[in-house]
């Protein structure tokens, strides 16, 4: 029986045929091991039952010809483009193919050449064509469904040189050792792990890849689950975190001064915590809610709750703006609420200390604030990186919040913790993330989900404006709403390139409406580059109604609460992810007023439009992200976090929603009996072989 660990000991150069030159091809698709061959897995399959004959096609049809080169020309465009034309034939009637800038299509397609063409059929000057096809060499396969494995240009191979080689591979390994034992397998409905190895790369059908891919795709979740569902368990079994005295006169005094009741949701989701932190175990929970949800409440809850007890609490943010804005509105909350004297009636309630501390801090500041952290005179402090900084110590940290999560590595996470002993961690994301995605990045913490907006809020009427007419409408709204007294925000531009830039930029839109479309009104302005001082005094003017409407960049993407504020213009909308129009889009709805988000943006790319479209059709965080996963891949999601994703070949965030639940079930029947892992030595080998070693060594250090 074959494992897969067996195979990285037995490189390519072993197979027969392969010399020197195809090792060196193979190095180029990072292809060194007989594993990392059989893993290779193909791009897309071409199934020629589903092939059409060029006679039948029609105008407008997308479709798959297999088909011969017959003639084939080569030219320069009067603009110096090179252009390829090949008329291929496949017994039924010609077609012509054109190529722009793909000059070395030429030599690919030379004639007799028998490709498969894949695209849209025009008709140029009454010519039936397609206009860049996909091509695929297909040789002298015969198969029903033939592999096309990713190349690259460089490395010279092609797909059937690899569908070869392949093939010979697994000739010689023989029967796969199989992690999953076969009851297991039953019940999931998975096929066995060779036939699955074979299926992938030579399918008899289009359902036998399927069937293989999900095997494979399965034991690749199966991995990564069984990581973080360890790690899970071992937090668990942590017996060493503090327990936190939840009832106190503290937060009860904090509840009471807030002019709001809590929201049925916030209310249970400080309950999950309460009995998190009261317990013996440190936390790990990820609190995921939408934006204006109120995770602020409930954060700074937890925050009080570890003063109460004579803890500290600190809040990590990812931009110093972020944090900065968080400690305004944090002092805002708490502006009321003094510290109960603890010794009896011998000393005085004293006012709650709240810090922040970011690179910005001055010398005296830093020294300030550090001594107060250090001797437990400061309750909360609220930062940037600037808190897990060696240099920073407390006194005694008991509960640690960290916002934004996903900006965030896990040894930064591991080091804010480790600035107190075994404190609980709260950490919260901005914007929701797809289960799918919330299970896999964060499978190894417990999860709260605020899943309710405060009452009253009337839901934020969304436009795409497009064109003159429609931009003049937006502005002619934000006129209106200023003349009601209301405010406005308007985004500017986002430009790639530094900060410098983006501020530019921002003056510049500043100035526009301030001499055109907005004349007459009070405007503010806010980017990246306003000094911290000047920048407070900017949104101290805009939360008093002393401007009506705030020019600004991202920084007011998070975190920013002004309820007064009903309008906001986002320019060049199709310029910003969905998270981030989401977030910005968030900013106003805050309060119980109608208000309208205005999305400029004419000329728009394809995803572009899909974004933009999600955000007129949903205010839903959980539905755009979602959207925003389909959009952008999973790469983008796992972000710093996951480094076990290089294992995730054939596994989709985007699809494979019911393996990763299955495999996350798996994961707890083999982690949670008492023999473990070592019950499943094959399994336990993969795992030592394929996941990261940052991520694995929670798994076997004991
Ligand atoms: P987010 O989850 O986006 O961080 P915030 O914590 O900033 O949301 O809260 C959004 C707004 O809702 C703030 O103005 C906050 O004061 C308000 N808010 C929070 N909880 C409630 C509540 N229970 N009832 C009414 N308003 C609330
Ligand atoms: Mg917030």
């Amino acid at each position: 029986m074959r494992t897969l660990n067996s195979l990285t000991e037995h490189t390519v150069g072993e197979l027969t045929d392969v010399g020197p030159k195809t090792v060196e091809s193979f190095r180029v698709l990072e292809i060194e091991t007989i594993l990392d061959l059989l893993t290779h897995y193909p791009r897309r399959y071409i199934d020629r039952t589903e092939q059409r004959s060029i006679r039948d096609l029609k105008i407008g049809d997308e479709a798959m010809v297999l088909a011969t080169v017959k003639r084939v020309q080569s030219r320069r465009t009067r603009n110096g483009k090179s252009l390829v034309e090949i008329d291929v034939f496949d017994g039924s009637s010609y077609l012509s193919c054109t190529f722009f800038n793909q000059g070395w299509r030429a030599k690919q397609l030379a004639v007799g050449t028998e490709a498969v063409f894949f695209g849209k059929l025009d008709s140029y000057r009454g010519k039936r064509q397609m206009a860049s096809p996909v091509v695929d060499l297909v040789g002298d396969k015969t198969g029903r469904v033939i592999p096309v494995y990713p190349l690259s240009e460089k490395a010279g191979l092609s797909t059937w040189d690899i569908s070869k080689f392949m093939q010979q591979a697994l000739r010689r390994a023989g029967d796969f050792a199989d992690p999953l034992p076969e009851a297991m397998r039953d019940e999931l409905d998975l096929v066995g792990r060779t036939w699955a190895m074979h299926h992938i790369h030579a399918p008899e059908s289009m359902g036998a890849m399927r069937a293989a891919r999900k095997r494979l795709a399965f034991d690749e979740l199966l991995r990564l689950q069984v990581v973080l569902v360890a790690r899970k368990r071992r937090y668990e079994a942590e017996a060493t975190g503090i327990r936190h005295v939840i009832e106190s006169e503290l937060v009860n005094e904090f509840h009471a001064s807030l002019p709001f009741p809590l929201t049925r949701a916030q209310q249970r989701v400080i309950a999950e915590i309460n009995e998190f932190l009261a317990g013996p175990h440190p936390m790990h929970l990820l609190l995921q809610g939408d934006v204006g949800s109120g995770k602020t409440v409930v954060a700074v809850t937890a925050l009080l709750t570890a003063v109460a007890g004579g803890y500290q609490g600190a809040l990590m943010a990812p931009t110093e703006v972020l944090a900065e804005q968080h400690a305004l509105g944090v002092k805002a909350l708490l502006a009321d609420v003094t510290v109960p004297s603890q010794g009896g009636t011998l000393f005085e309630d004293r006012p709650l200390r709240v810090e922040l501390l970011t690179g910005r801090a001055t010398g005296t500041e830093r020294k300030n604030i550090g001594a107060g952290l250090a001797d437990g005179a400061v309750d909360i402090v609220i930062g940037t990186h600037a808190l897990i900084t060696d240099a920073v110590a407390f006194h005694k940290l008991g509960v640690a919040v960290i916002d934004e999560q996903h900006r965030f590595g896990v040894e930064q996470r591991a080091a804010l913790r480790g600035k107190g002993d075994d404190p609980d961690v709260l950490v919260m994301t901005a914007t929701p993330i797809p289960r799918t995605a919330a299970m896999t990045v964060y499978g190894d913490l417990d999860v709260a989900i605020l899943d309710e907006l405060p009452p009253g809020r009337t839901p934020i009427v969304t436009t795409w404006a497009r064109g003159e007419l429609e931009e003049q409408a937006a502005w002619k709204a934000v006129l209106e709403e200023v003349a009601q007294g209301r405010q406005a925000y308007v985004v500017c531009p986002l430009i790639e390139g530094s900060d410098k830039i983006q501020a530019a930029s921002a003056v510049e839109t500043y100035e526009e409406l301030e001499g055109g479309h907005l004349q007459g009104l009070r405007l503010g302005l806010l980017h990246g580059q306003v000094p911290a001082k000047e920048r407070e005094a900017v949104m101290n003017k805009f939360r008093a109604g002393e401007i009506d409407v705030l020019v600004a960049t991202t920084v007011i993407e998070v975190g920013v609460d002004v309820p007064n504020a009903t309008v906001i213009v986002i320019v060049n909308a199709d310029r910003f992810g969905l998270a981030q129009l989401h977030q910005l889009r968030g900013r106003v709805g805050r309060g119980a007023m109608a208000s309208r988000c205005y999305l400029l943006g004419d000329v728009v790319t394809p995803d572009g439009e899909e974004r933009l479209g999600a955000m007129v059709r949903t205010t839903d965080g959980f539905e755009l992200a979602e959207v925003d996963l389909g959009i952008r891949g999973e790469g983008t999601v796992m972000g710093t976090r996951q480094k076990g994703r290089n294992d995730l070949k054939l596994a989709s965030l985007r699809t494979d929603l019911a393996l990763v639940v299955a495999a996350r079930k798996v994961a707890f029947e083999i982690v949670d009996p008492v023999e473990g892992l070592d019950a499943h030595p094959i399994l336990e080998d993969e795992v030592r072989l394929l996941v990261d070693d940052d991520e694995a060594e929670f798994l076997f250090k004991s």
